[in-house]
């Protein structure tokens, strides 16, 4: 077995403590990562916190991971020690179905084995990055480039992946001007890609103070959403708007935005479900799309299109005895844009 220390909820009530615990010994097709950084991703709240639905505990969250690798299982073609290395937010497939085929791993029909708060294989707990190492198949890391700032590539695992991926599919770039709903982790990196693929780009915040940042990260616009002025003047102004809000929130408003033909892209994941308007829908052609994190081949494509590009993630870098309150801060949407665990402070 791997020895492994973290944090874990022991519960859904209960804050993230000290947890030491045990992985699987290295396989031969596996790789044993040394977790140098992870991203907090608003999944760990809601995952943690039983949002979703009842969580297996006790829980080390934990999807956007990047380190070193420290050991190599004796098939292994792809890493070497000492090489960079990143994880997101699946572990292992079936590698066989249709979705694993198409490079949609995270979509496989028989057994994807998300990276924590799930069942590996051999039906034991995933335990996620928020610990010092992880052991998984040499087919589910990436590499990282070592041009970029470690720490700040993190979030690119999950958050980056999350908001590339739609952003590819629907061709958003050059003549589209896309709005983003909610500027956090997951929105800043929509603006950061939506710049990048060359769009027009325009935030919708509920957070007036943002506005300044907004820009800095190469936003051309910046709506405060709570202000109805603001929104009308904004109504049939989009292509695409891409919504990664966390919590409930009424679309109708935001769909009158869209131009004829429009496409609503979301990815944040409320617990609650909507209630949409026929006639909204109806009026336009809408298109309401959704979509979850990205696959393999996708997520290394992205990875070095950031580094081509020189693209990594906002980040503020904590210590892990931090994290209850980074949480908190979270909530409050106090946090630009994505807070990043030092793995050496564990
Ligand atoms: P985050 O950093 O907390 O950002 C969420 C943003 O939503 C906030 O910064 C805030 O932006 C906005 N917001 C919060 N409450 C709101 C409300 N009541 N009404 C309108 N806007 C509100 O969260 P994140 O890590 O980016 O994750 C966002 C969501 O995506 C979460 O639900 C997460 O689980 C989900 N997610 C989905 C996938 C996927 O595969 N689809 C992957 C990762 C995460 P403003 O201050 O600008 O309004
Ligand atoms: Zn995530």
């Amino acid at each position: 077995m791997t020895a492994s220390k973290g944090y874990a909820a022991q519960s859904a009530e209960r804050k993230l403590a000290p947890w030491n615990f045990e992985r699987r010994a290295v396989g031969p097709q596996d790789v044993l990562i040394e977790i140098a950084y992870c991203g907090v991703c608003h999944t760990d709240i809601h995952l943690t916190r039983n949002e979703w639905f009842p969580g297996i505990f006790p829980m080390v969250p934990g999807h956007e991971i990047v380190g070193r690798i420290a050991a190599v299982g004796s098939a292994v073609k792809k890493f070497r020690q000492g090489d960079r290395a990143a994880v997101g937010v699946m572990v292992d497939s079936c590698r066989e179905c249709e979705e694993c085929r198409n490079g949609q791993e995270q979509f496989c029909s028989v057994s994807p084995v998300l990276t924590y708060n799930n069942l590996d294989k051999t039906g034991k707990p995933a335990y996620g990055g928020y610990a010092n190492n992880i052991v998984v198949p040499e087919d589910f890391a990436l590499h990282v480039s070592d041009k970029l700032d470690f720490a700040a590539v993190a979030p690119l695992l999950c958050a980056g992946i999350t908001t590339y991926s739609p952003l590819r599919k629907w061709n958003v770039g050059k003549g589209h001007k896309l709005a983003v709903v909610g500027l956090g982790g997951l929105g800043h990196m929509a603006v950061k890609f939506g710049v990048a693929f060359g769009a027009e780009v325009t935030v919708l915040s509920t957070s007036p103070n943002k506005e300044a940042a907004a820009r800095k990260l190469g936003a051309h616009h910046f709506v405060v959403t709570k202000d109805e002025a603001q929104m009308k003047a904004a109504l049939r102004s989009f292509h695409f708007i891409i919504d990664t809000v966390a919590a409930a929130h009424d679309l109708n408003p935001y769909l009158t935005l869209l131009k004829t033909n429009g496409v609503y892209i979301n990815v944040g994941m409320p617990a609650e479900p909507w209630q949409l308007s026929s006639f909204t829908l109806a009026t336009g052609n809408k298109v309401v799309a959704g979509s979850g994190a990205g696959g393999l081949p996708e997520t290394q494509e992205m990875l070095d299109f950031c580094a081509q590009h020189n693209i990594v993630s906002d980040i503020e870098l904590i210590n892990i005895d931090y994290i209850n309150t980074a949480f908190d801060r979270m909530l409050k949407g106090d946090v630009l844009y994505r807070f990043v665990i030092d793995m050496a402070s564990l």
